[in-house]
């Protein structure tokens, strides 16, 4: 089954591909030759997820999956969200990110988060949407190399090591990615 990954983040292209399997053939934007960026502007998860599925699915007319993750930080009512990889600016720096969330918690005790990925698939013309949550807290401080984005303050329910200090296997094993697209997968081979 071929399949078109709405990403242009080769990372994100080889980390699904792997969970995804053999079955599945992944045609990326740039096996397209489509490299603009396309538009994530909206007010969910959800509809940035659903935006990027239906714009590919509108040039190509092939069957498309896009997804789309936030960090919702209970205290911060559910920021930084839908603008997790912006919050400190245009620029998406990771660093300036996690700082201005642990400014915006200083003092506060409740750091209960949530991460949370949606995969918007459109197959044959319906659509259908894929949701994979991790639980946890934002630490006071930074732990950890590994990974990218908020995982050197995210420490998972249930564990003693923040995302940053997993290998990818153990972080892959209980991500909200892995999650989501795990349930993916069990979606398409049940189509068979
Ligand atoms: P995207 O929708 O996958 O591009 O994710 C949006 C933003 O959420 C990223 O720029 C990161 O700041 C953050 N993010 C997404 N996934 C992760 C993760 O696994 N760890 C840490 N931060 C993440």
């Amino acid at each position: 089954m071929k399949l078109v990954f709405a990403t242009n983040n080769n990372y994100k292209l080889k980390e699904i591909s792997h969970i995804l399997g053999n079955n599945i053939e992944l045609i990326s934007l740039s096996d397209l030759n489509i490299r603009e960026e396309i538009s994530e502007d909206f007010l969910t998860i959800e509809e940035n997820a659903l935006a990027k599925a239906r714009y590919i699915y509108g040039i190509t007319g092939m069957d498309v999956f896009a997804d789309d993750t936030g960090l919702e930080i209970e205290a911060l009512g559910g920021a930084p969200g839908v603008h997790s990889a912006r919050f400190a600016g245009d620029d998406k720096n990771f660093d300036k990110n996690i700082d201005k969330v642990l400014e915006l918690l200083t003092g506060i005790e409740n750091r209960k988060a949530v991460f949370r990925t949606v995969i918007a698939l459109i197959m044959k013309g319906r659509e259908y949407l894929f949701e994979g949550k991790v639980k946890g807290i934002i630490l006071n401080e930074r732990r950890g190399k590994e990974g990218f984005g908020y995982d050197p303050v995210f420490l998972p329910d249930g564990y003693d090591r923040t995302f940053a200090e997993m290998t990818l296997e153990e972080k892959n094993r209980i991500s909200h990615r892995a999650r989501a697209f795990m349930k993916l997968k069990t979606f398409l081979a049940e189509l068979k």
